[in-house]
């Protein structure tokens, strides 16, 4: 499968190149050339295959030939090493629990892919490539879980001073190996900008060969599909229009759920639900899109004023934005609202929401109340253990610590301390 630039002003490329590359070089974000759906009766048939089965017809495409069949089967096994469970909170509002792998995030789906493609297209090469990576909170730890003790690739990890969680923290500080943290005096956008700077800078690229793994690289973005069609397997009435609510912030998770759609997957809607970082919320009001500076919320992953994934979205409706708005719906809510509806869900249905995951309920929530007669899904993009300090206060009660943060809370803090730019060029070139 070829890729090409959203920008149109660079070469097509293969998987290979595009994954390596993770964004073209005039800036562009990556492509698919073409997208086949499948059969009807593969939808039909889910209840039949297995999700290593499904996960496979649907990545396949995109992967063309380029990782022969057996290797990719292989890659999905142990990509999909841990639940996605559906569970019904309410009378047809599903939480998807995407936060059973081992940084409890979604993003370890799309990390643990990207990480064993990449370990596979470097198998023969002796130079090193270094992932350079911007984090709001979870894409760090996931891509230092993922890509730990992996051959051939350095990891780099760039995150907000002060504004990720202590969970958060510790998940992408603590690892060593071939791991390294940058704390960043300042916000995820400065974060991400400065790893913008950094594949244009030809004095650090001359160097050395730096890749993405944000989801702007189409292995972390394009895996993010399976479990889409993972919870639409699960469901008992397939017959029922279906909602999906994803909590968004650089939107690549919702972009997946929409190229599932696209393959054929039987989606009535989607809602891009946000915090008040309402950049695509306005956009789907008046037509305008205009980034933002972001503003810091509880829901702290999704503090994004320029959702990089957005042209993705928009590139699926060719563009068009009577077309696009047919498919998604997008609101904004306050984090009096977010702290609010995880209190409720914990007080009448017994069931504990991250902040993340609440924002989608509320998006859900809003839409089914209505249209009525419809299901939904909300994505619960993280565990709320993740996000102590704002869960426990409000629901009253503490939150017993899962294994996989156990073995990370006592361990020591590494990080260097930057500001600007040419300190992290430094570290690099160093
Ligand atoms: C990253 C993240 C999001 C936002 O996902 P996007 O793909 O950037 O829209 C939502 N919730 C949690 C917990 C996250 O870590």
């Amino acid at each position: 499968m070829n890729y090409y630039s959203l920008n149109h002003k660079a070469p097509n490329v293969s998987f290979q190149d595009a994954v390596i590359k993770g964004i073209a070089p005039d800036r562009g974000l990556y492509f698919p050339e073409n997208i086949q759906p499948l059969p009807d009766e593969f939808f039909k048939n889910i209840d039949d295959y297995s999700y290593n089965e499904i996960a496979y017809q649907l990545i396949k495409q995109f992967v063309g030939d380029e990782i022969p069949k057996k290797e990719l089967k292989n890659i999905i096994t142990d990509t999909l090493s841990f639940d996605f469970p559906l569970v019904e909170i309410e009378k047809d509002v599903f939480s998807l629990e995407l936060f059973h792998g081992p940084t409890m995030a979604f993003k370890d789906v799309g990390a643990r892919f990207m990480a064993r493609c990449l370990s596979y297209f470097n198998k023969d090469n002796n130079n090193k490539l270094t992932v350079l990576v911007a984090t709001s909170g979870d894409t760090g730890g996931a891509v230092a879980s993922g890509f730990l003790g992996v051959k051939g690739v350095n990891v780099v990890i760039l995150y907000p001073s002060k504004k990720v969680s202590d969970v958060q923290e510790k998940q992408l500080t603590t690892l060593g190996q071939n791991i390294k943290a940058l704390e960043v005096k300042g916000t995820f956008d400065d974060c991400q900008d400065m790893v913008k700077t950094a594949f244009l800078d030809s004095e650090i690229t001359d160097k050395m060969q730096l890749t993405s793994a944000n989801s702007i690289n189409v292995a972390r973005w394009l895996p993010q599909m399976f479990y889409f069609a993972f919870a639409y397997k699960q469901l008992k009435n397939k017959q029922k229009d279906l909602i999906f609510s994803v909590p968004s912030g650089n939107f690549g998770n919702i972009c997946a759920g929409m190229m599932a759609q696209k393959l054929g997957l039987p989606v009535t809607q989607f809602i891009a639900s946000t915090n008040i970082n309402r950049v695509v919320p306005n956009y789907m009001e008046s037509g305008n899109y205009k980034p933002i500076k972001s503003f810091q919320t509880i829901s702290n992953a999704m503090d994004v004023g320029d959702p990089s994934n957005f042209i993705r979205i928009q590139n699926i409706y060719n563009n068009d934005f009577e077309e696009l708005k047919k498919h998604l719906s997008s609101y904004s809510f306050s984090d009096d609202e977010t702290r609010e509806a995880m209190e409720i869900i914990f007080r009448e249905n017994n069931y504990t929401t991250d902040p993340h995951g609440a924002v989608g309920y509320l998006g859900l929530k809003r839409f089914l109340n209505k249209k009525g007669n419809m299901q939904g899904i909300f994505l619960e993009t993280a565990h709320p253990v993740k996000f102590l300090d704002v869960v426990e206060p409000v629901i009253g009660e503490s939150i017993e610590f899962p294994k996989q943060i156990k073995e990370i809370i006592n361990k020591t803090k590494e990080a260097t301390l930057i500001s600007k730019y040419v300190e992290l060029k430094q570290f690099l070139i160093d």
